[in-house]
């Protein structure tokens, strides 16, 4: 009874017309930030997380107690569990789901490909199936594809409607199919539904196995860093590093313009052409590695030790590159934080976390310094 009052009032909404939303992996990276922000504009909130173990699962614990202080609840549990989703549905009538939760990164799909087929595309099946059964409300899904479904395209940049059949990594090819798979909920079942295709997100709470994080660790700790460059004749190994607060303001545009479900079929109501959108959530401005080393040396005030190699084919792909005026005309989006603004927040985060006294030097510096140290 008190895990059922907990639900409910997480999830209850605190403003006229406000939403009531269910965010999956809501103690990550992203989902602790759109939870925070959704609460903090009087959205109900109510998160869903299997705090796994793929990495630190302590700083999940940390974004946990952030949650807890803002009242957004936490229920521990997998989105590969159906009964679960229908007890959550049965308690709340959400309006909308930010799914999020997912196996992200690419290198590790070499040491657990099941990992990427469980989370990615059966529990992404187990949600949608659950809230297609939801008549009233049926709740609008918002949910996290990737930049990597543009895998090895030449494009600069990458549009939504350009090829996405060429993925690098069993990551991407799992979120291509996610995009397919809603496709189908949403021509069978009438489910609203809209893809972000995120680029390279950064920020205070990321994700340790992000070069960002832990080129920051490394270099702190005097280690030496890999850095990838080209093969010859290609690219420079670039990044479109996108802020967090950016794709926050992302996420809940969409939420804001996702379009009620128009029901199942036999429903009783009449159903008209549901919504299915994918967008691009970039920053449109791709930075080389070197440079986003050379920014952090800046503001660190500690040079790094760089091992520079070839790029393997461990599923990174060489370049990412985003047009955003889908986004930008739908719902506004308008990415404000270039790296260097960026990075100096997650540097301050990242050593007032670990206790680590040191002066975090000003962006201005870090902008200014060159993009060649390599
Ligand atoms: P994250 O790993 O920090 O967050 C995902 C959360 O989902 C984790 O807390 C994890 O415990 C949870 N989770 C994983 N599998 C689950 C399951 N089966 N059931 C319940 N919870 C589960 O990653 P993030 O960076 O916050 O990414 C959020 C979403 O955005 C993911 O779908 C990711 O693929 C996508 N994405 C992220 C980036 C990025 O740069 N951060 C880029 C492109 C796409």
């Amino acid at each position: 009874a008190s895990w059922e009052r907990q639900v409910r009032q997480s999830s209850t909404a605190h403003r006229p017309g406000g939403m009531s939303v269910l965010v999956t992996g809501a103690a990550g990276f992203v989902g602790t930030h759109c939870s925070l922000a959704l609460k903090k504009r009087g959205d109900g909130v109510l998160g869903l997380d299997n705090f796994n173990a793929y990495y630190d699962p302590s700083l999940k614990r940390g974004r946990q107690v952030l949650l807890s202080k803002s009242g957004v609840f936490v229920v521990e549990g997998d989105i590969n569990d159906a009964a679960l989703l229908a007890k959550l549905f049965d308690v709340v009538p959400f309006t909308h789901v930010l799914h999020l939760a997912a196996q992200a990164g690419v290198r590790y799909a070499m040491r657990n490909p099941q990992s990427y087929i469980q989370s990615n595309i059966a529990g992404f099946v187990t949600l949608l199936e659950a809230a297609a059964k939801r008549a009233d409300p049926q709740p609008a899904i918002v949910w996290a594809s990737s930049s990597s479904v543009y895998g090895l395209n030449e494009a600069n940049p990458f549009s939504e409607s350009h090829r996405t059949d060429r993925p690098a990594s069993l990551y991407a090819a799992t979120k291509k199919a996610g995009e397919e798979i809603a496709h189908v909920y949403n021509h069978i079942y009438g489910l609203s539904l809209t893809g972000l295709r995120f680029f390279t997100v950064y920020g205070p709470w990321g994700r340790p196995d992000m070069a960002y994080f832990f080129f920051t660790k490394d270099i702190l700790q005097g280690k030496q860093i890999t850095v990838f460059k080209p093969a010859d004749g290609e690219r420079e190994v670039a990044r479109d590093f996108t802020f967090i607060d950016d794709v926050v303001k992302g996420c809940l545009g969409a939420l804001d313009t996702a379009e009620k479900s128009t029901g199942m079929p036999g429903g009783g109501k009449k159903r008209g052409p549901a919504q299915l959108r994918v967008y691009n959530l970039g920053n449109t401005s791709p930075v080389p590695v070197s440079r986003l080393v050379a920014i952090l040396e800046s503001l660190l005030g500690v040079k790094a030790k760089k091992n520079i190699v070839r790029m393997p084919a461990n599923g990174d792909v060489p370049y990412t590159h985003a047009n955003v005026s889908l986004a930008h005309g739908d719902f506004g989006y308008q990415p404000t934080t270039d790296l260097a603004t960026g990075l100096r927040k997650f540097v301050k985060w990242y050593v007032d976390y670990h206790g680590i006294k040191i002066p975090v030097s000003s962006a201005t510096t870090a902008s200014s310094s060159s993009s060649s140290s390599s």
